[in-house]
């Protein structure tokens, strides 16, 4: 068996990594020493490490199961891209051609393929069986394995098949993994695979490197989104709406604000699905506006931002969406658009459904809108949600914890609420605790029970009503009180809670966010200042790009973003320097490692950009893509106004940016907007007062033209004619 002793070397050897994320090594050596292993790690996690590299150590094929023919060419892609020799990865499924399968097995019976993708489908053929009983199988892996249950979310008959078909070609050690497991699912997985005392690997659902946040929903939303998307140029991102009809018309607004995106839903031909996909992954869009239906089989490890249009339906739904962003475990911006009348409208989309279901759907809708609503940290809400603590005060990366709210005591209203609790004998829901506290006698379930008759009722009528919600989910988080499993939703008290109530102590909380109808606001996303040469980034994407098209694989297989940033952070001109840099190991240096560097190179010296070592670092400002885009929209002559829509901005804006341009040397000709928007006669007066002032100082010049005559606006524009014809 394999040379187990320096895991670190091999890792860095075949994939360039510099360590193990989580539990990867455990996983690792638990595989190699031949033992069974269920894998539960977050999507982005990196469950496919745990299965390629002990494939790549061990003697013979790894089979690896996986649902989804999209995803299989995707990961061979990425694995032959990542080693010196061809064959290393193959898959088999219906869409290979006879010749193709000949040379898949001609490859297996080399011993050159130590990992080859199958579908359930196409495994338990006879042909395939026959052949691989003659093949020395290494182990087998089973990706997406809550396929297996009924009860994960994506059930496939198929995978039922895997023990019997496993049986026949001859046993080995099994691994299946999963993101998303429920204890049901989890048993069912290793049953159903026969492998009920595999080691378990359970990581933190933590997504460290994901931002949350949570904005309200306004009019202005597409703009919003518009003025996003542009902030965050040439990077990748998923819109989700819960309607084919506003998927169709969100990315029609965002086609006319030159944005490249393209609508996926369930409704369109599986032809334009697929695509789109791939134009996705080949980075000829940025966006995709989706409903939920996409995102299951795309494996992109780069997609930067996640933004929710609609509120999603569950919090497991969203965790599945947002979890899609930054699965390299870089930038991940998630954005939810919130209002609670999107949530009443799903409430109202369910009336036609079994009662039963019903409650379960309004259950996990209203688990939805008190994340939504809550000023907690989104993270620790969300891993509550998970059955999992997250003990920091501030994890500095949600809206919550970035902008936290002064927090209040509680002490009395907590009281009150676990009395409450115990006097109805912790049979009830919140929201039956919140109107007993409040004294509704137009509860009807309040009055059929004689809770009215009860001293506890209406013992928080005099405090402030919008306390009890935050109350109740701060003291389920603290543990004070927890929610019934069997009977979903009935408050129960815990040890804590009776404790609290004999001896209570300080409650501090914050007070939920309110979200009104139609709140205007339009804050800014903050953007942190990156510390890398943005124009060698950009020639860097390129260089990837061209390749990819070239060899006809998505641009990600050669260099990971975070791998060009690098690159354009530190300089690396010679192979050895390029393999510092994360995810490029000695394969992948070799490979493609060479137009890189000598295109870093070029760049240094025709930028006279002084290398330290490998370490050089420069700051700039991130904005050129807008300039850029400005610029371009003047030479086409495009009304200002409509460049400030484009580019998602407001006009003082990008007045503001014109003026940056002109001031740093670059000439630009407005005339053609000037003489449509303003008189002559005001414009030759202001241009005068220009040519014969001292200063171009703004507040000078209105208070001797004369603020009622002239507007700012116009006193700015006609500044910007002059400076760029004078100055430049
Ligand atoms: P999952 O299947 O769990 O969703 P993947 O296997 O697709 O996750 O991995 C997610 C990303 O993490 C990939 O881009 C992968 O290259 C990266 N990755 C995996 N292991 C490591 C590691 N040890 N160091 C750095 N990046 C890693
Ligand atoms: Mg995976």
């Amino acid at each position: 068996m394999a040379k187990v002793e320096n895991l670190n070397q091999q890792l860095k050897r075949y994939f360039g990594f510099d360590k193990f994320k989580g539990d990867q090594e455990a996983i690792v050596r638990n595989l190699l020493a031949g033992n069974d292993t269920f894998v539960l790690m977050p999507t982005g996690g990196g469950k496919s490490l745990c299965y390629q590299l002990p494939s790549l150590l061990m003697d013979g094929t790894a089979i690896v199961i996986s649902p989804l023919i999209a995803l299989m060419k995707n990961q061979v892609d990425v694995i032959n891209g990542m080693s010196e020799e061809e064959g290393v990865a193959h898959y088999i499924n219906s869409s290979l051609s006879k010749v193709a399968i000949d040379q898949v097995k001609a490859d297996i019976l080399a011993h050159k393929t130590k990992l080859l993708y199958v579908a359930p489908e196409s495994l338990n053929k006879d042909e395939n069986v026959e052949f691989l009983k003659s093949v020395k199988i290494s182990f087998y892996a089973i990706d997406e394995a809550h396929c297996i249950s009924e009860w994960g979310h994506d059930f496939r008959p198929e995978y039922r098949n895997i023990r019997p078909t496993i049986q026949r070609i001859g046993t080995a050690p099994i691994i299946a993994l999963t993101a998303t497991a429920t204890d049901k699912v989890r048993t069912d997985i290793k049953k159903s695979l026969g492998i009920v005392d595999a080691k378990e690997f359970k990581s933190s659902f933590n997504r460290p490197n994901l931002y949350y946040e949570i904005r309200q929903k306004t009019k202005g939303i597409d703009k919003q989104i518009i003025r996003f998307i542009k902030q965050n140029a040439g990077k990748s991102g998923i819109v989700y709406c819960l309607s084919r009809k506003k998927v169709e018309e969100l990315s029609e607004v965002l086609c006319a604000n030159e944005i490249k995106a393209a609508p996926y839903h369930a409704g369109l031909d599986s032809a334009t699905r697929s695509q789109t996909q791939d134009n996705f992954l080949t980075e000829e869009i940025d966006v995709i506006v989706a409903t939920i239906a996409f995102g299951m089989g795309i494996d992109k490890p780069d997609v930067r931002f996640v933004i929710h249009y609609d509120i999603p339906k569950s919090l497991e739904g969203y965790y599945q969406e947002t979890g899609r962003a930054g699965r390299d475990g870089g930038e991940g911006k998630c954005i939810t658009f919130y209002t609670y009348k999107d949530l009443q409208k799903l409430e109202k989309f369910m009336e036609g459904k079994p009662v039963s279901e019903q409650d379960i759907g309004r259950q996990l809708l209203q688990e939805t809108a008190a994340y939504a609503e809550s000023s907690v940290c989104r993270r620790k809400m969300l891993l509550h949600y998970f059955g999992e603590t997250y003990d920091q005060e501030n994890c500095g990366n949600c809206d919550n914890c970035l902008h936290p709210k002064e927090k209040i005591e509680a002490k009395d209203a907590l009281l009150i609420v676990l009395k409450v609790i115990a006097a109805v004998k912790e049979n009830f829901r919140a929201d039956y605790i919140i109107d007993f506290v409040t004294g509704r006698e137009d509860n009807e379930d309040i009055i059929s029970h004689k809770h009215h008759e009860l001293d506890e009722f209406g013992s928080g009528e005099d405090m402030d009503e919008s306390l009890w919600n935050p109350v109740i989910r701060q003291a389920l988080i603290t543990g004070y009180i927890k929610k019934d499993v069997e009977n979903y939703g009935l408050l129960k008290l815990t040890a804590a809670g009776k404790r609290f109530m004999k001896n209570p102590e300080s409650f501090m909380i914050v007070k939920d966010t309110e979200f009104n109808a139609d709140d205007d606001d339009d804050d800014e996303m903050e953007g942190g200042g990156s510390v890398l040469d943005p124009a060698l980034l950009s020639m860097l994407r390129d260089l990837r790009k061209e390749i990819a098209r070239k060899k006809e694989i998505p641009p990600y297989v050669i260099f990971q973003d975070i791998s060009l940033e690098q690159m354009a952070t530190i300089y690396p001109i010679t192979l050895e320097e390029l393999q510092t840099i994360q995810g490029v190991s000695e394969g992948k240096a070799k490979r493609y490692g060479k137009e890189f560097c000598e295109l870093i190179k070029k760049h240094c010296e025709e930028n006279e950009i002084e290398r330290k070592g490998v370490m050089r670092v420069r700051t700039v400002a991130k904005k050129s893509i807008i300039k850029v885009n400005i610029i371009k929209g003047i030479d086409r002559q495009i009304a200002l106004d409509d460049i400030a829509t484009a580019q998602g901005i407001e006009f003082e804006d990008l007045l503001t940016e014109i003026e940056a341009i002109v001031y740093s040397g670059t000439k630009l000709n407005i005339d053609y907007f000037l003489e449509e928007v303003m008189d002559d006669d005001h414009i030759d007066e202001i241009y005068d007062y220009f040519s014969n002032s001292e200063s171009d100082n703004l507040e000078d010049a209105l208070a001797e033209l004369g603020e009622d005559e002239y507007s700012e606006d116009e006193v700015r524009l006609v500044r910007i004619k002059f400076i760029s014809e004078m100055a430049n």
